[in-house]
């Protein structure tokens, strides 16, 4: 009895307890929901960020929600990867896959096969004397000298970060260059039309350390993280950072600063750099990126990121990419040992593929495209015209002014230009894809007359 009366004693303690904590709780969260009114931007993306300044490029917009942009980035379509099976299936140019470069390593593959055995690379670490404990040496060694031979970076005195693709990098370096005691997330802004990537990736968890804050052009402040995109997706053009001030920071994506595309001009010399072996070698799915990085401390951090995020990167994707650099290297170093200049096969498929482009929008004139300069390359001596990874189609008829959807009614693929912050008479169209392909996508355009 005496149990049962003290049991119900202290139920009844409980029970009022509870209901002074519940109190206040309610009070607290209540206070809470009102100070997040005058904290406008605490983990709420500002909406009017994306693409504010639509009206610079285009005459026509639409405004995503942060959810929207994160879905339709990752929307991937049943004819993804895959070939048209007949002259009026659908093309898909929508994702920038680079398996223009298949034929390539098809021909010349055998140079870059590697067999790893059961027992090797099983340990999580490469080498612990690293900064990046997880960047196989033979990787690093392999990237250093690839810059060397293209020019197109500056290496000496640069750590290398290696990533899960330049995706991975990117958030790497949204993290290291956040400040971890700001009351509000920093700022990350890209001039229009910017990669359509980078709004989806840096707000989809919904940081509380940085929010996407739409066109560098129209942003105004001291703190933010500019991303400068160079040549650029989706428009092929070179860009350098359009803001400056003492606190600001720069992330330069340098994805596409490769012979194949554009003119080597010099060397790149930036705080950080990011490359990723998707658009330098063609090889998306080994998903292996790698940053150039100046400052220790910000290498430093961005190493924790991704020791937190993903433990490291795979050491077989390294060891592959590590040989696959090597293999057009020695295409250059040693001509004799491989008779084959990736370099030389990506710029000539790109220069015919444009032409022929060029070809067929001369005739139709459906869209209108970008110019582009002709420049002085370094690496292969030449002045040369750019040759993008990506069509930046402006549509020019009366009845497609929906470029994207304009295209869909025939069948092609592409992605809008309100991803880009830019206008829906604008699409972005891949120039990577197989040949097959890319005679079917030109052979269509013939057709809408
Ligand atoms: N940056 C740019 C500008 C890109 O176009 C891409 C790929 N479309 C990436 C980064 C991501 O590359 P990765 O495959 O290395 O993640």
């Amino acid at each position: 009895m005496a149990l049962e009366a003290r049991k119900g004693a202290n139920l009844a303690n409980f029970g009022a307890g509870f209901a002074v904590l519940s109190a206040v709780l309610a009070v607290s969260i209540a206070i809470n929901i009102a100070l997040l009114g005058f904290l406008p931007g605490v983990y709420r993306p500002k909406q009017a960020g994306y693409g504010e300044s639509h009206t610079k490029t285009s005459t026509n917009t639409a405004v995503q929600q942060p959810l929207e942009r994160a879905k339709d980035e990752t929307s991937v379509s049943p004819t993804s990867g895959s070939l048209p099976t007949s002259q009026g299936s659908v093309i898909n140019l929508d994702h920038g896959d680079p398996t223009m470069f298949e034929s390539f390593w098809r021909a010349n593959g055998e140079e870059a096969t590697i067999v790893i055995p059961g027992w090797q690379t099983m340990s999580y670490f490469s080498d612990v004397s690293n900064l990046c404990w997880f960047l196989e040496p033979e990787f690093a060694k392999q990237i250093r000298r690839l810059h060397g031979l293209v020019g197109n970076a500056v290496v000496e005195d640069r750590h290398i970060v290696v990533g899960t693709g330049s995706t991975q990098l990117f958030q790497a370096a949204l993290y290291a260059l956040s400040p971890s005691d700001a009351l509000q997330p920093i700022p990350v802004i890209s001039a229009v039309p910017y990669y359509s990537s980078y709004p989806a990736v840096t707000d989809f968890l919904h940081s509380g350390l940085f929010r996407w804050a739409g066109d560098a052009n129209a942003f105004q402040g001291e703190n933010y993280i500019e991303l400068v995109c160079s040549p650029n997706n989706p428009d092929g053009f070179m860009k350098q950072a359009v803001l400056k001030s003492d606190t600001g920071k720069t992330i330069h994506d340098l994805a596409y600063y490769w012979p194949q595309y554009t003119a080597i001009s010099s060397p790149a010399n930036h705080d950080i750099m990011l490359f990723t072996a998707s658009k330098s070698t063609g090889h998306a799915g080994t998903r292996v990126g790698w940053a150039l990085v100046k400052d220790q401390e910000i290498a430093k951090r961005m190493t924790k990121y991704i020791e937190l995020n993903s433990l490291g990167v795979s050491k077989d994707s390294q060891l592959r990419a590590a040989k696959i650099l090597k293999v057009i290297s020695d295409g250059y170093e040693f001509p004799n040992s491989i008779d084959a200049k990736f370099f030389d096969f990506g710029r000539n498929h790109m220069r015919n593929r444009w032409e022929r482009l060029r070809e067929v929008v001369r005739e139709t004139g459906i869209f209108s495209l970008p110019e582009f300069p002709s420049e002085d390359c370094s690496f292969t001596g030449d002045r040369t015209s750019s040759f993008p990874a990506f069509a930046w189609v402006k549509c020019e008829w009366e009845n497609a002014q929906d470029c994207a959807a304009f295209l869909k009614s025939y069948n092609i693929l592409t992605r809008s230009g309100k991803h880009f912050g830019a206008g829906l008479n604008y699409a972005r169209v891949s120039m990577l894809d197989r040949d097959e392909t890319f005679d079917v996508f030109i052979q269509r355009l013939y057709s809408i007359k």
